[in-house]
């Protein structure tokens, strides 16, 4: 079954978008206006929020198996106590709409799949709009930076406000390092499938050990980018999150990506920009005069 929001790019590739909800952020937190030291409490201070923006995941039909990028929300976020009021960034700086029917689980089956047919998850970071929906994937790999499953893990990743309290009993994910090969202006990737097209690549910055995914179908890179910035102009402009622990780390990072856009067709996917999935449908690059016209 072929839904709206997919493509194929190749033969025997599908990619689905999946919009698991929607959430709302402080504007100063998707757009840290380029400072270099980003300032938390001038994000949970701030007054304008963002449009609800998507929540998506990626659903890769691949022959060596489905790859799902990122599981997205919970509907467990409406039930009280389940995010921590105490902290800050839950009680001031997000808000978030999910239903039970558009987690994860219910929307593959309705694409006609089960979780279980699921080989791999690739978590791009432990946020819980990216990692809310584990539970989903008893029976698949799930694969995760060893520094962000560190970071975000224990009293530490409470206290930066990742909720591993609620990480199912059964979690194990597969620790990515760096890899040794570099992938364009990449320096460490490490292959998913035996075929090489599916890479996943440090990009830290918004957490220091978050992962993107790169599908090279032909001459065109489809780059599942997670939270390395919220909109494709913000990454064009070069602009870091307004929630990073370390800006410079960031900065490279997007200075990566934009030399990636610039050497091949990429369709740039990040979670939450509103344009993403029909970018994703409509087969559209960055277009090399966009990288020009911003830098
Ligand atoms: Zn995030």
């Amino acid at each position: 079954m072929h839904d709206m929001s997919s493509i194929s790019p190749a033969s025997d590739i599908r990619i689905h978008a999946l919009q698991t909800g929607t959430v709302a952020i402080k504007e100063l937190q998707s757009n840290g206006r380029g400072r270099d030291k980003s300032s938390l409490l001038r994000v949970f201070a701030a007054r304008r929020w963002t449009e609800p923006l998507p929540i998506l995941a990626w659903l890769i039909e691949h022959p060596e198996g489905l790859i799902v990028v990122d599981t997205g929300e919970t509907s467990r976020v409406s039930e009280p106590g389940y995010l921590p009021r105490w902290h800050p960034y839950y009680r001031v700086a997000l808000r978030e709409w999910v239903t039970r029917e558009d987690e994860i689980g219910p929307q593959l089956r309705r694409l006609g799949f089960s979780p279980d047919d699921v080989r791999w998850v690739v978590l791009t970071h432990f946020h819980t709009d990216h990692a809310g929906s584990l539970a989903h994937f008893p029976n698949s790999e799930i694969l995760s930076s060893k520094v962000d499953f560190e970071y975000s893990r224990g009293m530490r990743g409470r206290a930066r406000g990742f909720l591993p309290q609620h990480w199912p009993q059964w979690f194990s994910p597969t620790l990515v390092e760096p890899g040794r090969r570099p992938f364009g202006p990449f320096p460490a990737s490490t292959a998913l499938t035996a075929a090489g097209d599916v890479h996943l690549l440090p990009t830290p910055g918004h957490t220091p050990g978050h992962l993107s995914v790169a599908l090279e179908a032909g001459d065109t890179v489809f780059f599942f980018a997670g939270d390395v910035s919220y909109t494709e102009q913000l990454m064009l402009q070069g602009v870091v999150d307004g929630v990073t622990p370390d800006p410079a780390a960031a900065r490279a990072t997007l200075g990566r990506v934009r030399q990636l856009v610039t050497d091949r067709p990429t369709v740039y996917l990040p979670t939450h920009d509103p344009a993403a999935v029909a970018r994703l449908t409509q087969r559209q690059v960055v277009t090399a005069s966009s990288v020009r016209q911003q830098a």
